[in-house]
């Protein structure tokens, strides 16, 4: 090895140690332990995706997992169909929110139901993990109470994660949340013409 790379190599070493010094002490100031706020928002693609990676994690080291999902989409999901027969309970809205519902108030109704449910989850020790896809716009619309979200989600039992995914997150929930992450869509393939895929998309 000439000089030139040698000294490289060691200020490589210099820089690597330094980093590492900086990630173990992080780790060391790590020490609370309880369940966290994800939001999951922007424009982009993968919020979803994101939180059912997130419930395949906790399902595989044999966590309690249980989705609630404010929109029904047009076409059967396959995170569904793969995981409720591996125990993760689905409660979706039943009727109502479509991206060309017109009816505001079967809406939220429809809102309310699967809300009802949501609550129940909030409050059980038994669950590890909810997800709440989509539920940023029940609270755009008006279909669900702010203040009772907050409150809900506050009352949860400690050691529980809550993921809330869907655009336009209220500010309120992203200073709740604990981490926070916005999809930027830098590009998608549905603005090139490319229909939506099973299996992708859904
Ligand atoms: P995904 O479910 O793929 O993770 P998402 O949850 O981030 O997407 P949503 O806003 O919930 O995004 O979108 C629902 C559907 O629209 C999905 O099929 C998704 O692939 C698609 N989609 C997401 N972002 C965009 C976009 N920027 N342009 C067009 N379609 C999108
Ligand atoms: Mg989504």
């Amino acid at each position: 090895m000439n000089n030139l790379s040698e000294n490289q190599n060691s200020s490589h070493q210099k820089r690597q140690q330094r980093l590492k010094e900086q990630v173990d002490a992080r780790i060391e100031a790590a020490t609370e332990i309880r369940g966290i706020i994800i939001v999951l928002t922007g424009n982009g693609k993968g919020k979803t995706t994101s939180a059912f990676g997130t419930v395949t994690r906790a399902v595989g080291h044999s966590k309690k997992a249980a989705v609630v999902q404010f929109i029904k989409g047009q076409w059967a999901n396959g995170e569904r169909n793969l995981l409720e027969p591996l125990g993760v309970p689905f409660y979706v809205m039943a009727t109502g929110f479509t991206w060309d519902t017109q009816n505001k108030e079967t809406d939220r109704a429809a809102c309310q139901v699967v809300w009802q449910d949501a609550k129940k989850l909030l409050s059980d020790p038994a669950i590890d993990l909810v997800v709440l896809d989509e539920i940023t716009y029940m609270v755009t619309y008006d279909y669900l109470e702010l203040d009772e979200l907050i409150l809900a989600i506050k009352n949860r039992p400690l050691h529980q994660t809550v993921i809330l995914t869907g655009r336009a997150c209220h500010r309120s929930l992203i200073e709740m949340a604990d981490t926070v992450t916005e999809m930027r869509p830098v590009k998608h393939a549905f603005d090139a013409g490319i229909q939506a895929q099973m299996g992708i998309d859904w």
